[in-house]
This record gives C-alpha cells, sequence and structure tokens, in this order.
C-alpha cells in the first residue's frame, strides 16, 4: 500500500528534489506544499499520512504551527534544518519529532531516504520492556512510540524468559535494574547464557545509576545501560546505535552461514552443524543419507548464455532442490555447480527412487535464458550409509557421482 508523506517545504529546488527521490520508490507519494496556508487551503485528510517532512525554517512561525498540526494529529514527523539549535532540540522530544535531517550534509537527500525506510521498517523489530512497574513501561513505551517498534512487556524475569523463548524478532531487551519481582543483573546473565549479539541485545537502565552498576550491566553481557530519568534524545540515538549493532552481527551471521546467491546454507554451515546431525542420527538408529549432485555440462550454459544466465540455473536448481526436501533434511551449495542433501530419516532402500525424481524433475524444468527456454541436467551419487564422518559420506558420494558422469551423466548411482 501507499506509504503517503506530507512534505511542507518552501524552496522550490529542494521540495522537487525530495518529492522526485521519494517517488521513485513506488510504495512513497508525496504530497507537497510550500507553507502552512497552502496545507490548510487543500483541507488534507490528516489520518492518511504516514509521516510528514516539516522544514524547520519556513518563514514566519510555519515550521512550529505544522509541527504543531502534526503532533494534534499524531502524525510522526521528520524534521528538516539548516542546524541543529536549541529550539529545535526542544521541540523535537515536546513533539514527537522521530529525527531530525541537516542541510548541510553532503548525502542530505538521501539521509531522508534511509531514515524514512527505517521508520517503515521499524515494525519487524520487537523491543521486550522488563519493568515490574506499570508506569514505568508506559513511560518508556510513550517515548519509544513514535519510532513504531512493536513493543512487548515483562513485568519479572519468568515472564521475560517465556517471551524470548518464544519470539524469535525480540531485537532488543531494556531491562530496569532492581526491585522485590525482578533482578536486572540475574536477567543479563541467563539471557547471555542461551541468546548472543547475533540475536539480540540487552540495554540495562535505573534510577540509581553509578559506575559500578553500569560495569556490572555490561559485565554480565549488556550492551549498554542509560540511567533514568531518560533524556529522550538520548535514549533513542543510543537504542538506535544499539539497534545498528545487532542488525550488523545478523548479517555477518547470515553472511558466513548462507550462499548469497542461491539462498542455501553453504559449506560452513555444513561443517558447522554436520558433526552434530550425524551424532544424533548415531544415538537415535536414525538413517542418513548423503548425496552430491552436479550440473552437467554448466560451463557450456555459461559459454552459451553469459554468466549471469548461469546464475540463473543455479538458482532454479536452488529452489527445485530446496522445495522437495523435508524441513528435517539439509540442502547445501556445496561449490561452484555442486551442491549437497543430507536427507535425514529417509530410508536406503527408498533413496534412489527420491532423488531420481529430483533429477528428473530438474531435466523436465524449462528456464528461459535470454529469451530462449533451455534445459540442463544433472548427475547424482548417493551415500546410503552412516560412516564416521559427514566427510567420508560426502567422498562416497563424491565418487558416485563421478560414476554417473562417466556413464553417461543425468542419472543417479548408487
Ligand atoms: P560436467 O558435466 O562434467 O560437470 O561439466 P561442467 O561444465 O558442469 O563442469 P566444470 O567443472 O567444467 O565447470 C563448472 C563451471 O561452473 C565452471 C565455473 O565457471 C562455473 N561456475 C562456478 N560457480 C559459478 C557461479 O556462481 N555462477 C556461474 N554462472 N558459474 C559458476
Ligand atoms: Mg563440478
Ligand atoms: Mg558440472
Amino acid at each position: 500500500m501507499d506509504k503517503i508523506i506530507l512534505l511542507v517545504e518552501s524552496s522550490n529546488y529542494l521540495g522537487r528534489t525530495i518529492k522526485h527521490k521519494l517517488e521513485k520508490r513506488i510504495e512513497y507519494r508525496v504530497l507537497w506544499f510550500k507553507n502552512r496556508k497552502e496545507v490548510e487551503e487543500k483541507s488534507i485528510n490528516y489520518s492518511d499520512i504516514d509521516i510528514a517532512l516539516i522544514d524547520f525554517n519556513l518563514p514566519g512561525n510555519d515550521s512550529s504551527e505544522i509541527l504543531n498540526i502534526c503532533y494534534k494529529n499524531n502524525i510522526s514527523t521528520i524534521l528538516i534544518a539548516e542546524q541543529i539549535t536549541n529550539d529545535i532540540q526542544e521541540q523535537i522530544w515536546t513533539k514527537k519529532v522521530i529525527d531530525y535531517i541537516l542541510k548541510s550534509q553532503a548525502d542530505f537527500v538521501d539521509n531522508i531516504v534511509v531514515s524514512l525506510d527505517r521508520v517503515f521498517s521499524n515494525h519487524e523489530i520487537v523491543i521486550l520492556i522488563v519493568d515490574s512497574s506499570l508506569e514505568s513501561r508506559e513511560h518508556l513505551k510513550e517515548i519509544l512510540r513514535p519510532q513504531r517498534y512493536s513493543i512487548i512487556e515483562a513485568n519479572n524475569n519468568n515472564e521475560a524468559m517465556k517471551l524470548l523463548n518464544s519470539n524469535e524478532n525480540i531485537w532488543l531487551v531494556i531491562t530496569d535494574h532492581i526491585t522485590p519481582e525482578l533482578d536486572g543483573l540475574k536477567l543479563t546473565r541467563d539471557i547471555r547464557k542461551r541468546y548472543c549479539l547475533d540475536r539480540l541485545a540487552i540495554i540495562g537502565v535505573s534510577g540509581q545509576g553509578n559506575h559500578s552498576l553500569k560495569i556490572q550491566f555490561i559485565k554480565s553481557g549488556a550492551n549498554d545501560f542509560i540511567n533514568k530519568p531518560f533524556i529522550s534524545e538520548l535514549l533513542h540515538c543510543r537504542i538506535t546505535q544499539t539497534l545498528k549493532i545487532v542488525n550488523y552481527f545478523k548479517k555477518l551471521k547470515e553472511q558466513a552461514l548462507f550462499d548469497h546467491l542461491t539462498k542455501l546454507n553453504n559449506r560452513h554451515y555444513l561443517q558447522q552443524t554436520g558433526p552434530l546431525l550425524l551424532d544424533n542420527t548415531k544415538r537415535n538408529g536414525i538413517f542418513i543419507v548423503t548425496a552430491m549432485i552436479d550440473i552437467d555440462n554448466f560451463k557450456l550454459v555459461n559459454d552459451t548464455y553469459g554468466h549471469d544466465s548461469g546464475d540463473i540455473v543455479l538458482k532454479e536448481v536452488a529452489y527445485i532442490l530446496k522445495t522437495s526436501i523435508r524441513k528435517s533434511d539439509l540442502a547445501i551449495r556445496y561449490g561452484g555447480e555442486e551442491f549437497v542433501i543430507i536427507g535425514i530419516n529417509m530410508n536406503p532402500k527408498n533413496a534412489i527412487a527420491f532423488f531420481d525424481r529430483i533429477r528428473e524433475q530438474i531435466s523436465n524444468k524449462q528456464i528461459i535464458l535470454k529469451g530462449l527456454s533451455v534445459t540442463i541436467t544433472v548427475s547424482i551419487g548417493l551415500c546410503i550409509e552412516r560412516l564416521e564422518t559427514i566427510g567420508e559420506m560426502i567422498n562416497i558420494a563424491d565418487i558416485k557421482m563421478y560414476e554417473a558422469k562417466t556413464s553417461g551423466k543425468n542419472r543417479v548411482c548408487v
């Protein structure tokens, strides 16, 4: 659905540039006015406006009047300003302004886009507030409200741990220090025993913010500590900063364990989880089947249609593999055009038929490359026994895959 942005900017050049830049995004529609009079004449339906972008240096006191209108209509606002003054800072936190962008910054218009994108995606980030006082929780929620995070609350340690267990999207826990119901330091230690930085961040808060408490929080695993009463802008900056770090860690983890092109797990992931998986099948006497799948004559695809077409083929094959296996199985991009599948609890007797169906499905898939419909085939080698290591099983599957190649390709060997 369209996101409607109210832009009030008196400069023709800036107004046009901002509107143009934002509307390059199909989801953004900009209503641009040059002053308060124009805004009032247009009888806008304020409930349709998602965000307002207001120049703080409009002639007269237009800026603060429009800011007031937005505040009264519950519209979150981003300010555009020549420079940051005490007056702006005052307005910002009394009028629920989400952010301010300085015109002096070189990438000023890009920063507006970044800021808007952030606000619109913040609802995917869940913040857990742990505080035994309802009033304190409400206060913090009120400060965070304009940023549009999803907020959930817990009263004590137990409740907090339960919520963490059941909600993967909690990116940040903000916990109070100590009350009869709650022990923030213990909670921090308990959380860190189970969840690392690539899952979530913790910020401790307290009214008795001495240095020693701050150190204890950080040593227990918190990312930051903030004194009460909150200075809203500082709180906001430190939360944003902390969330950036979590995001960075999540991205790093993703890059380390997933193949960028096919979105399948990569070899590194297999090395990490393989031994555990194998142990588990040993302990429970479960079957495990390993398959090595190699695209036939793939170099020819690259040479004929180009490398980008080769990438399309890789994605198509990965998609078929991923959607053919069960949740408990693993599909790995093992190398360039080689894939490994680990089938858990797959009966060896059924393995050949199962992989032959995958082989057939791939060979029947019409892939459009440079406007032409093309088909490809794969050779598959299987190891249907459980050996000492995943590496040994992959070796056998690789030898069998080679047999499939030398005996004519487009087949399964075991
Ligand atoms: P065979 O039937 O014996 O398997 O022959 P083949 O051509 O499939 O195998 P070969 O090992 O000769 O070539 C594999 C090619 O895969 C060479 C390499 O350039 C290409 N390749 C590896 N990774 C990628 C990738 O990410 N994208 C694309 N487009 N090509 C890749
Ligand atoms: Mg190969
Ligand atoms: Mg090949």
